[in-house]
């Protein structure tokens, strides 16, 4: 991987920078400083352009024409030149002096004093700028007649080269390939695409009372469930996925997964072993195997968090590096911490820093209480009420291990670092989950 930057260099630059309660907004910060440089790392590949849904564009896509190619018609009618319209009475009558279909020209010029037949997409004939639709117009034999002001010079024709310009960038680096996407790079020919590498990213849970799904269930152990919520977010980023399974709270052990993960991907998501009573030997670890910083962030849930880059040799900067998202053990801690920095880190990875949700204001339909200094996220339903406008009410247990109300829930409601109370009927930031793919 190219030329790094370590945290030190980062956090430097960074006024007010306190790990033990560090903004939410500092944070990603340090995860951009971090993460940006990767992608002058990642190689790119060619592929067919169906294959690029959900992939990141790693060039501007030039349009190598005009789209629509030629001036053509916006609906079915009779095509004329609308200067006449300037010297006309009330009505206008015209002879119909040929057709144009979409794919076959009307060849030759339109006689003045005439008009063509048209459909929709058809090429405008020569010597017509004006379409007049069909259902303004009454037929009389050879002729057509119509209202002079049923219509204005140039209505009803689309301007070659009005979708797409020769020569422009029709889409830019760095953008996340979505349906609409695919059509417009066929529509301008293009049989394959250029797209970054997908990112790698291996993922494991901590803990000694964590069992897989399939293993009995002793007493006083939990299921790992954060693993498959892990799968999910990641499975929606479009990265490809090493899956590590469950790794006990043993020093070697994790010495071991942590090496073998940065040798392999180039982020490694984790979860569990951050909160203070265990972090010690992971502190310790981390000081030989990286540069890892270990924050309080001002945020509920999903305060205790390790960010940074590990290698996979004996110590710093040898072998292999890897950026690792330490997240919290909590299962919607896990979800929270993913959606507002691994996300994001992984975007900024992939070169697509402008692929971030967009966040959006409801009003909310109660009063939640809060306090200040800290960023709360608490898990919402977006409903749109009788009178149109977009509410959003919270979906029941906030505790962050209730993954229920997690699944309950349609959106993030974002209350700001600063904010105090929301009242019921104000307006509210939330993030929405379908915002999240
Ligand atoms: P930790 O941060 O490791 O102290 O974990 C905090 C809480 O989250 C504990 O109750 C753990 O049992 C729980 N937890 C940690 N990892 C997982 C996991 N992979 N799946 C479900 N719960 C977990
Ligand atoms: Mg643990």
């Amino acid at each position: 991987m190219s030329a790094l930057t370590n945290l030190d260099q980062i956090v430097s630059c960074i006024t007010g920078y306190d790990p033990e309660a560090l903004p939410v907004d500092k944070a990603l910060e340090v995860i951009d400083g971090l993460c940006a440089p990767v992608v002058e790392g990642l190689a790119t590949e060619r592929v067919a352009v169906r294959e690029a849904l959900g992939r990141i564009l790693a060039q501007d896509l030039v349009s190598p024409i005009d789209v629509p190619s030629h001036d053509n018609a916006a609906m079915d009618g009779f095509a004329f030149d609308g200067s006449l319209l300037a010297n006309a009475g009330e009505q206008v009558r015209l002879t119909v002096a040929g057709e144009a279909f979409a794919g076959r020209l009307f060849e030759g010029v339109c006689p003045p004093g005439s008009c063509i037949r048209i459909m929709t997409g058809a090429v405008m004939p020569k010597g017509c700028d004006t379409v007049i639709p069909q259902e303004f117009t009454e037929r009389q034999g050879e002729e057509v007649v119509f209202l002079s002001r049923a219509v204005r010079q140039g209505d009803n024709r689309r301007l070659a080269g009005e979708d797409l310009t020769k020569g422009k960038a029709a889409l830019g680096a760095g953008r996340m390939i979505r349906p609409a996407d695919l059509g417009l790079a066929a529509s301008l020919g293009y049989a394959e695409l250029s797209v970054r590498r997908r990112l790698r990213v291996a993922f494991f849970s901590t803990g000694d009372e964590l069992r897989s799904v399939g293993e009995p269930l002793d007493a006083g152990c939990v299921y790992d469930s954060n693993r498959y919520t892990i799968f999910g977010m990641l499975s929606q980023i479009g990265v490809d996925l090493v899956d590590m399974g469950v790794i006990p709270d043993d020093p070697q052990s994790l010495e071991q997964a942590f090496r073998q993960a940065a040798s392999s991907a180039d982020a490694i998501v984790t979860s569990g072993g951050v909160s203070v009573g265990e972090a010690d030997f992971i502190k310790a670890m981390m000081s030989k195997l990286g540069d890892v910083t270990f924050w309080r962030i001002a945020m509920r849930p999903g305060r205790p968090m390790a960010f940074g880059r590990i290698w996979s040799g004996e110590r710093v900067g040898q072998g292999d590096s890897a950026v690792l998202f330490g997240l919290p053990g909590n299962p919607v801690a896990v979800m929270v911490t993913f959606y507002i920095f691994v996300r994001h880190g992984l975007l900024t990875m992939m070169g697509a820093p402008n692929e971030q949700s967009m966040p959006m204001s409801a009003i909310s339909d109660e009063r939640i209480p809060k306090k200040p200094g800290r960023t709360e996220y608490r898990r919402g339903q977006l409903f749109v009420g009788a009178d149109g406008r977009t509410f959003v009410r919270t979906t029941g247990g906030q505790g962050s291990g209730i993954l229920r109300s997690m699944s309950d829930a349609n959106c993030l409601v974002v209350l700001g670092h600063q904010t105090s109370v929301i009242e019921k009927g104000e307006p509210v930031m939330v993030l929405p989950f379908d915002g999240l793919v």
